[in-house]
């Protein structure tokens, strides 16, 4: 698969995408029945669904979840910065549209260590003329740095939504901790975490098995119980808003929004794959309306910033 953007704004980018081992964003990006992934990725989300094989849903769900809650932020709290760190490829609904929708003048800052979110960033992210978008290049575990590049696009003095989604499931126990600490330490009153996490508390075994598989592709789960994710609020003074900490497709569920009901990058096709299309293909079809809490590992909440 070609990576198709214009000169210039590549950077080399693509010269150090490495399509030898899989990656957290492609493979989720297969789940999101997306295209920009390669066969080891494909290869990783297929020995993922083959021991979990409504596992697409979590991921689904994850997306889903982010959008209610960068929208909550921005109609019921006025949000109108972001600051997405572990961004993933783009998607058919991204921070800054669905901010942007409500409040087009909205400002995001995207952060992400994977060159292939990157390259599709810069080419596909792009802000209304009234507000703006930046794309930063670089480790969650790099705090200090993070905060002060997108102080070139966001007013730190002013209220930002801090988006942690499905990310610091992959930061070690002490790093993760202290990396927060110094994030949220930055931001004024009245800031919010949007925080997803998997944990091995609601379907351990099934979770087990993807952390086996995906580990032995060098990507490592730190599944954490609900007291440790928790800890990210309270060892910070943050409140979590209602309904809390809960299984991400109980956080304020809303029927009405039909691109959760679709949830994948290429809703216009068809409703039905055609016959003989795989396991991996069959993705981009899937309804993430009927999840149950069988098929659910991933925590949501999103606290405020006392
Ligand atoms: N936040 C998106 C995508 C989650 S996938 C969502 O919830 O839908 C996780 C993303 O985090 C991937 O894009 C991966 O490249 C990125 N990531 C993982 N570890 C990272 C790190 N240490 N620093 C920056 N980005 C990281």
């Amino acid at each position: 698969q070609g990576i198709d953007v214009g000169i210039g704004i590549d950077d080399g980018l693509s010269r150090r995408i490495d399509t030898s081992k899989a990656h957290p964003a492609r493979v989720y990006d297969v789940f999101l029945g997306g295209k920009d992934n390669y066969p080891v990725d494909r290869e990783a989300a297929a020995k993922s669904l083959a021991v979990n094989p409504r596992g697409y849903l979590d991921i689904r769900h994850n997306r889903a979840f982010l959008r209610r809650a960068v929208a909550h932020l921005a109609r019921e709290e006025g949000i109108r910065q972001f600051l997405d760190i572990g961004t993933g490829l783009p998607t058919r609904e991204n921070v800054h549209q669905v901010a942007q929708r409500v409040a087009p003048e909205s400002r995001v800052v995207y952060v992400d260590n994977d060159p292939s979110v990157l390259v599709h960033a810069r080419a596909l992210l792009v802000s209304t003329p009234q507000g703006a978008t930046h794309y930063i290049d670089a480790d969650l575990r790099d705090p200090a740095r993070i905060l002060e590049e997108a102080a070139g696009t966001l007013d730190l003095d002013r209220p930002v939504g801090l988006v942690l989604a499905a990310i610091l499931h992959f930061i070690e126990d002490d790093e993760a901790y202290g990396v927060v600490r110094e994030l949220v330490g930055a931001l004024p009153p009245g800031s919010h975490l949007v925080l997803s996490h998997l944990t091995a508390d609601l379907n351990p075994e099934r979770i087990g098995k993807v952390a086996r598989i995906m580990r032995e592709r060098g990507v490592s789960f730190v599944l954490r119980p609900r007291e440790a994710v928790l800890r990210f609020l309270t060892g910070n003074g943050l409140e979590a808003a209602e309904p809390g900490l809960v299984p991400v497709h109980r956080w304020r569920p809303d029927p009405t929004a039909d691109v959760d009901r679709i949830g994948g990058p290429h809703a216009d096709e068809e409703t039905a794959p055609p016959e003989g299309t795989d396991v991996l293909d069959r993705t981009r079809y899937l309804d993430i309306g009927d999840a149950t809490d069988e098929d659910i590992s991933i925590y949501a909440v999103v606290a405020r910033k006392p």
